[in-house]
């Protein structure tokens, strides 16, 4: 029987995270707190990782109501801007990279988000990073500004693939703005990952929003789906959760097919890409820590199995949820040897 265990990936030295196995393999996980204000360990190359990124969540308010969200239900407020200009700067001081990438949330709820933009730039940073659902884009005067002040690239979030289910999916009806948006910020230079949330109302039709971000390319850099965190709102909604053996077969399809914009994947046991490692996120981005600053952000514990402990991925790979564990019981993992591939990065957007 597979014995899940702790994984630390989660949470910084000094704040393991942790979960309670039982004698079936069932876990207890505990969720942990986020707060990174130090780098994360080395990675299991035994390189030196170095700080490059910073990231910020700004807020976790946001105008849309996803399915799945896993920040539902925490502050509504914005973070004063007083706070974030002294996290910027604590991020500046610590890190060793250019880039700083903002977060919510939606950050486009904030009205001081462009004066926050000057001020990243001020401090040194030169690559100026946004998630966000993109509707407020829509607007050309908007985007134009966003782009004056600083903005380089983005992460966009696209959950179907026509307006209905996408509105549904985010109980909001802001799906056409959110494609112009996309369309506004490719005619300004922005380069964009275009996100999709698994879930069982799109796992059928990846392939056809990721036919729909192909006139954008080469500004979409990348059609990144990502497997839900299973906290919150997605806990309410776990009959919106879809198998990560079904999400991997629908992948498959979408590897076979991928042509100019590349397929990327986040929050997937490495293992279960098979011979398409190389579109996960935790293992391009293997070698980099990140100095996330965020006091109330908690994530949902993850777990890795004891042969994890010999494989090559273990130090990045974020394993499994223990409550995808509990749900769909354990998927069969494969370890695997050590390998000597080079990080391969996106040139200008995560
Ligand atoms: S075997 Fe390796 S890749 Fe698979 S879940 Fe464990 S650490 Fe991740």
């Amino acid at each position: 029987m597979t014995t899940w265990a702790q994984v630390g990936r989660t949470a910084p030295p000094g704040r393991e995270a942790f979960a309670e196995v039982d004698t079936q393999g069932v876990v207890e996980a505990k969720s942990v707190q986020r707060t990174w204000l130090t780098p994360q360990p080395p990675s299991s190359l035994n390189k030196p990782a170095s700080l490059e990124d910073v990231w910020l969540i700004l807020n976790y308010a946001c105008d849309a109501r996803c399915k799945l969200c896993h920040i539902d239900g925490l502050s509504t407020k914005l973070k004063p801007v007083d706070v974030v200009f002294a996290q910027m700067r604590e991020g500046r001081r610590q890190s060793v990279g250019g880039r700083i990438g903002f977060s919510g949330g939606e950050p486009t709820l904030r009205h001081d988000l462009p004066d926050i933009f000057v001020e990243a730039k001020r401090l040194g940073f030169k690559r100026i990073h946004l998630y966000t659902h993109g509707r407020k884009f829509a607007d050309r005067d908007y985007a134009e500004r966003l782009v004056r002040a600083g903005l380089t690239s983005a992460q966009i979030s696209m959950h179907g693939a026509s307006a209905e289910s996408n509105n549904e999916f985010m109980g909001y009806d802001g799906t056409m703005e959110t494609w112009q948006g996309i369309a506004n910020l490719a005619s300004l230079g922005v380069s964009m990952v275009v996100n999709t949330v698994l879930n069982k109302s799109n796992v059928d039709e990846l392939k056809q929003i990721y036919l729909q971000t192909l006139p954008f390319a080469p500004a979409v850099v990348e059609y990144r789906v990502t497997y839900p965190i299973i906290q919150r709102a997605a806990l309410r909604n776990s009959d919106s959760l879809v198998s990560l053996e079904q999400g991997i077969d629908r992948l498959d399809e979408l590897f076979a097919m991928a042509t100019t914009v590349p397929i990327g994947t986040e929050l997937f046991p490495i293992c279960l890409l098979k011979s398409n490692v190389e579109s996960s996120v935790e293992w391009r981005f293997r070698n980099q820590a990140d100095f996330m600053i965020d006091a109330e952000h908690s994530d949902s514990a993850r777990i890795q199995a004891a042969e994890c402990f010999g494989c090559a991925h273990h130090e990045y790979c974020t394993g499994l949820q223990s409550r995808y564990v509990r749900q769909f019981g354990a998927p069969r993992i494969r370890p695997r040897p050590l390998e000597q591939a080079t990080c391969r990065l996106p040139a200008t957007a995560q």
